[in-house]
């Protein structure tokens, strides 16, 4: 277990970094930012930074001599660097566990054989094997990369009525025909995710089941609690719950699913595993006595994870580009807590800072 004073390192620089270290400073802890990106937003509120390539060697010894724990922000940190910082100093979660998640055919292998549902799926490699996918999976469908792809690039959606000599064929075009996997597309009734922390010891506690609006596949919108019954909650959460212990977890982790309808009932399917904090988890830092970013930094650090309580209602929006510019209608709007993350660049699609509102429940005898 660190003490406070010991020092944590961050692999990657963007906003989810920027929150970890703000949680780190509110424990007593020190944090040391690794990027490779000269402008990365987290260096603004680290005590410490390393401006350098993760295949910088010498750079990676120097961080990993200066850090008491290891985590990471996002979970292309490529697999080399990891196990070059887990020889030197405990890096949470294991590195083994980005082999999975970096790659979509192996996640999905990996949910499989949890025996959870996902989506359909077939390996592509070749147009020939694009066919015979399409065959098995039918369309509609959507062509992912395997790897390196997020909010919707490295996607294609092939229709409905798609030809394989058209659609398909411009689909695995678009993708430069890197090696894929074709999901069926999912004619979802919503999305939901569950963040879920694991320490050391192996205790899990889990946020309450969000829900997730996407636009121009980036997510918007997430609300809380979602609007499905307890016990689709409650298997949401078992699901999360079966992955980290699988993974024997440390740390945050999301996993997004569709909910879909079934006879009369509903069920889920798996979309995705985040091995890191993610953004339909932001709400916790305003809507609940404990952020994701503060379970993280709990469980690699080897504390106790808190239990979560939920303060109400909650709506988390994000400002996408230039979205961020209308920042100041907020700062009057009774109850909401804005975020901005301190990108100069308000370009097209980029997360450039959140708002969330939080609606209490009504207070007993209150008026
Ligand atoms: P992903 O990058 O896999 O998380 O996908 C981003 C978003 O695209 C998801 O949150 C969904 O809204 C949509 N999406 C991805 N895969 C599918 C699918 N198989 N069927 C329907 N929608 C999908």
């Amino acid at each position: 277990m660190l003490k406070p004073g010991a020092t944590i390192g961050i692999l990657g620089g963007g906003q989810l970094g920027r929150m970890l270290a703000l949680a780190t400073a509110r424990l007593g802890l020190q944090c040391h930012v690794f990027s490779s990106e000269r402008d990365a937003c987290s260096f603004q509120v680290a005590p410490r930074a390393t401006l350098a390539e993760f295949s910088d060697r010498a750079a990676l010894e120097k961080f990993a001599r200066a850090c008491d724990v290891i985590t990471y922000e996002f979970e292309n940190v490529p697999a080399e660097a990891a196990a070059f910082l887990a020889a030197r100093k405990p890096v949470f979660p294991d590195p083994k566990v980005l082999e999975t998640t970096q790659d979509r055919l192996i996640e999905k292998d990996f949910i499989t054989k949890l025996k959870i549902a996902t989506a359909p799926y077939a390996p592509v490699h070749s147009a020939a094997q694009l066919a015979d996918a399409v065959e098995t999976i039918g369309l509609p469908a959507v062509l992912k990369t395997r790897r390196l792809g997020y909010d919707g690039k490295g996607q294609a959606k092939i229709a409905k009525d798609g030809k394989l000599g058209g659609d398909a064929a411009a689909a695995w075009r678009a993708l430069r025909q890197a090696p894929c996997i074709l999901e069926g597309f999912v004619n979802f009734e919503r999305e939901v995710s569950v963040v879920a922390a694991r320490s050391r010891d192996g205790k899990i506690a889990c946020f309450d089941v969000t829900e997730n609006e996407h636009r121009d596949h980036i997510l918007k919108l997430s609300r809380v609690p979602a609007a499905v019954s307890p016990a689709l909650a409650q298997e949401a959460r078992r699901i999360a719950q079966r992955i980290a212990e699988a993974f024997d977890y440390v740390g945050v982790l999301a996993v997004e699913m569709f909910v879909v309808r079934k006879g009369k009932g509903r069920t889920l399917l798996v979309n995705e595993i985040a091995p890191r904090v993610h953004n339909s988890g932001h709400w916790t830092i305003d809507g609940a006595s404990v952020s994701q970013f503060e379970q993280h930094i709990r469980a690699v650090a080897g504390w106790p994870l808190a239990k979560p309580i939920r303060h109400g209602r909650v709506e988390m929006v994000n400002l996408i580009g230039a979205e961020v510019n209308g920042y100041a209608r907020w700062l009057s709007v009774p109850g909401a807590s804005i975020h901005l993350y301190g990108k100069k660049d308000a370009r097209p699609g980029r997360k450039m800072g959140h708002v969330t509102r939080v609606f209490p429940a009504a207070r007993q005898g209150a008026k």
